[in-house]
């Protein structure tokens, strides 16, 4: 056994390279895990979280069905462009069709990290970790 060839990296090299990753970039463990989460299930409005940093998120139901994560939502808004939470655009040569809201018929924790929502409209792959949340929360932050 030796430990020939293991290297540890300096505090500053490891948030160094956290910076040049982006979106990959770990955020601190108090920015990604709630101290208060609340959804607003009955009501259908959407989802709010307090975290453990003292920043408050939401996200209305319909925001969070568009930035669904699991596989298949992500490839199609790759493919089209959009990003997490951005709506399909509406056809506009046809005549506008009511759309029922988009709520949760349950909510699902997933472990300590993440919640499943099962969509009114049928769909139920998508798991949204908390660390997710906060990124998409981070990209679309307005006023
Ligand atoms: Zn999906």
């Amino acid at each position: 056994m030796s430990h020939e060839g293991i290297r540890f990296v300096s505090k500053e090299e490891a948030e160094r390279g956290a910076a040049m990753d982006g979106m990959a970039a770990k955020l601190p463990a108090e920015a990604v895990t709630p101290a208060k989460v609340r959804v607003h299930q009955t009501e259908g409005t959407g989802v709010e979280i307090e975290w453990k940093d003292g920043q408050r998120s939401a996200w209305s139901f319909r925001w969070l069905r568009d930035a669904c994560p699991c596989a298949t939502c992500h490839e199609e808004r790759e493919h089209s462009g959009r990003r997490p939470g951005e709506g399909k655009p509406k056809p506009t040569t046809l005549l506008p069709m009511y759309e029922a809201p988009v709520r949760p018929t349950e909510v699902i924790p997933v472990g300590r990290y993440a919640v499943k929502f099962k969509w009114s409209d049928g769909h139920e792959s998508g798991i949204y970790s908390w660390e997710y949340l906060r990124k998409v929360c981070g990209t679309e932050a307005k006023g």
